[in-house]
């Protein structure tokens, strides 16, 4: 059987290793339009802080293990421009040598990921001014860095602008985000991002929100930023507006796609087109609390997709169970968290909740170390279903989006979150934990 598989990163290359593990005969091409296979994103903020030493310990699997361990034919600078689905046939470009290629396949994965979105702003094009996705552009923002750039400008808000900014202040640098939300984290519901901005103020950082960019200036090199409001210095400027599935290589009349180009998949990571398969940022999340396809690029439903991807594509039938929507962050000494669905979320979906924000504990108050603990826990009104936590500390809050996550998956009531057996001692908990409390308050 010859597999090919477009990207060589989470999805991609979880998925290969599924097929080499599974099919003897297999004969897998990668192909991958960068020069490194299988790298951590997620490290990239730690990388450009210092924390990460070298770009190497984000390399999971290198080609070379690929290709020499596991025998799987891995392509760098290939990059697939068109699919055609009845002849089964990927076209591309080496971009090393600018030679088209034409390859066959019997199963094909996309696993294109997701780019940067530059938007259209004027003098985008100027030096300085970066997106972070890659390891060679985090090695491009060290490396401006070294060009007397004090002042940095984020564009963006959300969790990659965040834990970059973060980076650049451990960084020593003077960093400024711009958003055009009221407020940063704007996933969260507010509560929870005014603790994002407190400790963002806190460290220093100059918050301007409400405000759109509307052009980049200066000579060769970004100088200024300006928006509909006012204008900034800036010797450096990282735009983390959020990404876009890359799926320019598939004809959407025939591909089913959300409006966003992610390629909608069915619990065996199918395509409708025969042998056609997605996984991770290129593709759909089934979310289990929206009882829907949804969007949400990241690294744990990469993994997941792209392994249950290369099992179907050699025959073992295993579904993808969906996500529940949790995720977390570090911003300076704030741990920030959430699991299903916000108030904002909620209320999208029409959904008739309760919606309750209090300051819990970590752990016993009379124990050292103490840290208050806010939640926003949202549940059904009429069904009782538990539905979303939100949450922000200095200490124990991945433990509870964790738990919470758990309940999700498995569709507890508030009730049933009230009776869990969760592990108690005062170094760790209250008696009552803080998602139980929660629990309690609701009539
Ligand atoms: C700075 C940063 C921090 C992050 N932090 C977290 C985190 O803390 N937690 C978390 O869960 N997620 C995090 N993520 C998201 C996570 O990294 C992604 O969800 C994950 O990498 C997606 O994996 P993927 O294989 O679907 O896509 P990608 O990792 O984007 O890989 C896709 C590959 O396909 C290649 N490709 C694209 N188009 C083509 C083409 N036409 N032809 C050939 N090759 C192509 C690309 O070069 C790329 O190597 C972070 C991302 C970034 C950028």
């Amino acid at each position: 059987m010859n597999y090919v598989i477009i990207g060589g990163d989470a999805a991609g290359m979880s998925a290969a290793m599924q097929i080499v593990r599974r099919d003897k005969e297999a004969r897998v091409t990668t192909l991958e339009m960068g020069g490194i296979y299988s790298y951590a994103q997620c490290g990239l903020p730690y990388y450009i802080g210092g924390l990460t030493p070298d770009s190497e310990s984000l390399i999971a699997r290198s080609r070379d293990t690929f290709e020499e361990e596991y025998g799987i034919d891995a392509r760098v600078y290939h990059q697939v421009t068109e699919i055609d689905p009845d002849s089964k046939t990927v076209r591309g470009t080496n971009l090393k040598t600018d030679e088209p290629f034409e390859l066959s396949y019997d199963k094909c994965l996309i696993a294109t990921g997701a780019a940067p979105v530059m938007p259209p702003i004027e003098g985008k094009e100027l030096d300085g001014i970066h997106t972070l996705k890659t390891i060679p552009d985090a090695e491009r923002i060290l490396e401006d860095m070294k060009a007397n750039v004090l002042n940095v400008t984020i564009i963006g808000g959300g969790y990659i602008g965040l834990e970059l900014a973060e980076n650049l202040v451990e960084k020593k640098k003077k960093v400024r985000i711009i958003d055009h939300a009221d407020r940063l984290g704007s996933g969260y519901d507010k509560e929870i991002s005014a603790e994002i901005e407190k400790e963002a103020k806190r460290m220093g950082i100059e918050v301007c929100t409400g405000q759109t960019v509307e052009r980049f200036s200066g000579d060769g090199r970004v100088s200024e930023v300006v928006t509909d409001q006012d204008s900034y210095r800036a010797d450096m400027v990282v735009v983390a507006a959020g990404v876009t599935p890359n799926t320019g290589m598939i004809d959407r009349s025939r591909v089913h796609t959300l409006d966003n180009g992610a390629i909608i998949v069915n619990a065996y990571m199918e395509t409708n087109m025969p042998d056609l398969y997605a996984a991770g940022d290129c593709a759909t999340q089934y979310h289990r609390i929206k009882e829907k396809n949804d969007y949400q690029p990241l690294g744990t439903h990469a993994n997941k997709q792209g392994r249950i991807a290369g099992m179907n594509m050699c025959g073992a039938a295993q579904a993808f169970q969906g996500i529940v929507g949790t995720s977390i962050m570090k911003f300076f000494d704030l741990t920030v968290g959430k699991t299903g669905l916000g108030e904002q979320e909620a209320d999208e979906m029409n959904f008739t909740c309760d919606c309750d924000a209090f300051e819990g504990h970590s752990h016993a108050g009379y124990y050292p170390d103490n840290e208050p603990l806010l939640l926003k826990v949202v549940s059904h009104k009429v069904t009782g279903h538990f539905l979303g936590l939100q949450a922000v500390g200095r200490r124990g809050v991945d433990k509870r989006i964790d738990v919470a996550a758990t309940a999700l998956y498995h569709r507890m009531t508030m009730s049933d979150i009230e009776n869990l057996d969760l592990s108690y001692a005062p170094p760790y908990n209250g008696v009552w934990d803080p998602l139980q409390q929660a629990s309690r308050r609701v009539k």
